[in-house]
């Protein structure tokens, strides 16, 4: 079997708006993809059964008519009856797509006390070319996020990168025959994995390689600044929804800061002008930042707490755990007010409170914060903060995480907030020194799964604040406390 002439092109153009520069680019030799440099990737599954439970391995597994037929044979079933058992329709999109059914946060098809695929021999494609993913091997930054997932991914520091574990090593060559494989895939192609490995022998050479030329070339990450525990990047990619974004209605190049410590976690995401636009960065460092959007989720929420202050009352506020400055930026850009008939109210000092400097330079140099009136950037611990000449504030948002070992893996995980910006004698501080009384919203940053201690942390806060919305986001949760009731309705949009 062949792949039909449709997903010959898709492999050749597999990323959208590609024709057009591929034609530019074709005078110059192809770019390889980085790992043809270390002669593969280092993996060797442990069967751990993580990448079929969760909602990074088994939240969506798509099965496509062919896999359907295979899959309910195996199990004595016609496709109508194992649709119904199994299957799940998505019809969000333009052609409705299938995948397999989850039960508690896993593939329906994982064995939970074995952690074994009771349909290994016929499981779909997107099983059998993970964790060969485009978007897990597009960049060594973006491989070793996956690693962080799958705990047969070897890559313990730059050095294994390179010096690949021979009783692990996979070829340059298979990889990307996955990558290609899970590709055609994806785009719907109706066809099973053995039939499409078995047709690449079928396409030409000069299609294989500018595949992995357009991969390579239009999805990149640049280094800006690393320090040994500071990477921040600037990110360009074509099918974001591919890529580890935090929010696909962002469309763009956009920059992010991240701990080495935690590389999956972006701490800070601004949107970048795009490349193509008029303005065309000179240097990575001049490239233009949009602070007119928010591209964080957790950003996004925090930001809601404005919609509860009184219009037209001046604005006090303080972010402990500034990072990189998207949020005091966003607040800057939409309420230092130039206009006098805006509705959104007046910032009158906005205090950036982080306790690294090593954070807060780079936030400046690389992010675009401002260290000038009506900010005040200030290196100091959280739980010692004080606002400028007695003034009270009507917003205090607090996104500060601390890392703690993992009883589950060997990788420590972040847990959000400190206790010391939680503790009794921090929340009598803010009632009596630093919240304005009359209206005020103090926002936590919550990241922390455990219901029991997630419920005795709001009953801490309620002492103090006795109004609580907590807002669950995919991978936290923010928490808005007041002393005055507040109405979800009340929150005006912008
Ligand atoms: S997470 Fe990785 S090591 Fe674990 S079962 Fe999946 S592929 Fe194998
Ligand atoms: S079909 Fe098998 S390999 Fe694929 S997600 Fe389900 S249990 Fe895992």
């Amino acid at each position: 079997m062949q792949l039909s002439q449709g997903t010959r092109q898709r492999i050749s153009f597999s990323h959208r708006a590609l024709s057009s520069s591929s034609k530019a680019e074709k005078t110059q030799p192809p770019k390889k993809i980085w790992f043809r440099e270390t002669g593969g990737l280092s993996f060797r599954c442990t069967a751990c059964g993580k990448c079929c439970t969760g909602t990074k391995g088994a939240g969506k597994v798509w099965v496509n008519q062919k896999e359907r037929e295979v899959i309910a044979d195996e199990l004595y079933m016609d496709v109508k009856s194992f649709d119904e058992a199994y299957i799940t329709k998505d019809s969000s999109g333009q052609s409705p797509k299938r995948s397999l059914r989850t039960v508690d946060n896993r593939c329906i098809f994982l064995d939970p006390n074995t952690k074994q695929c009771s349909i290994y021999e016929v499981r779909p494609t997107q099983c059998r070319t993970y964790p060969f993913w485009p978007q897990m091997v597009v960049s060594p930054f973006d491989w070793k996020v996956a690693a962080m997932e799958c705990e047969g991914i070897k890559v313990d520091d730059e050095q294994s990168l390179k010096n690949l574990c021979q009783d692990s090593r996979v070829s340059a060559k298979h990889v990307m025959d996955q990558v290609i494989v899970q590709s055609v895939h994806k785009s719907g192609e109706d066809m099973l994995y053995e039939d499409m490995i078995d047709s690449l022998d079928f396409i030409e050479q000069d299609t294989l390689e500018m595949f992995e030329h357009d991969l390579t070339e239009h999805n990149k990450r640049l280094t800006i600044y690393e320090s040994d525990s500071i990477l921040v990047q600037d990110n360009y990619f074509l099918d974001e929804e591919d890529i580890n974004m935090s929010d696909r209605e962002i469309r763009g190049p956009t920059r992010s800061l991240h701990f080495k410590s935690h590389l999956s976690v972006t701490q800070t995401e601004v949107l970048l002008y795009d490349q193509k636009s008029d303005v065309i960065p000179r240097s990575p460092q001049s490239l233009p930042i949009r602070h007119d959007r928010l591209v964080l989720d957790v950003h996004r929420a925090q930001y809601m707490a404005f919609g509860w202050i009184q219009p037209n009352k001046p604005l006090n506020v303080a972010i402990i755990g500034t990072g990189g400055g998207a949020l005091p930026m966003y607040v800057l850009h939409h309420h230092q007010r130039k206009n006098e008939s805006s509705p959104l109210q007046r910032v009158q000092t906005l205090d950036c409170v982080d306790a690294s400097q090593e954070v807060l330079d780079v936030a400046k140099e690389y992010f675009g914060l401002q260290d000038t009136y009506p900010i005040r950037v200030i290196c100091q611990m959280g739980e010692d903060y004080l606002p400028q000449n007695g003034l009270k504030l009507n917003i205090l948002i607090i996104d500060v995480a601390k890392s703690t070992e993992n009883p589950e893996s060997e990788s420590p995980v972040l847990i959000a907030p400190p206790e010391s910006l939680v503790s009794q004698a921090f929340l009598d501080r803010l009632n009596s020194d630093l919240m304005d009384q009359d209206d005020a919203i103090v926002v936590w940053n919550v990241v922390n799964r455990n219901t029991s201690e997630l419920k005795s942390l709001v009953q801490k806060i309620q002492s103090s604040f006795p109004h609580v919305h907590l807002l669950a986001l995919p991978n936290n949760y923010i928490l808005f406390a007041s002393m005055h009731p507040r109405h979800w309705e009340q929150i005006s949009s912008d």
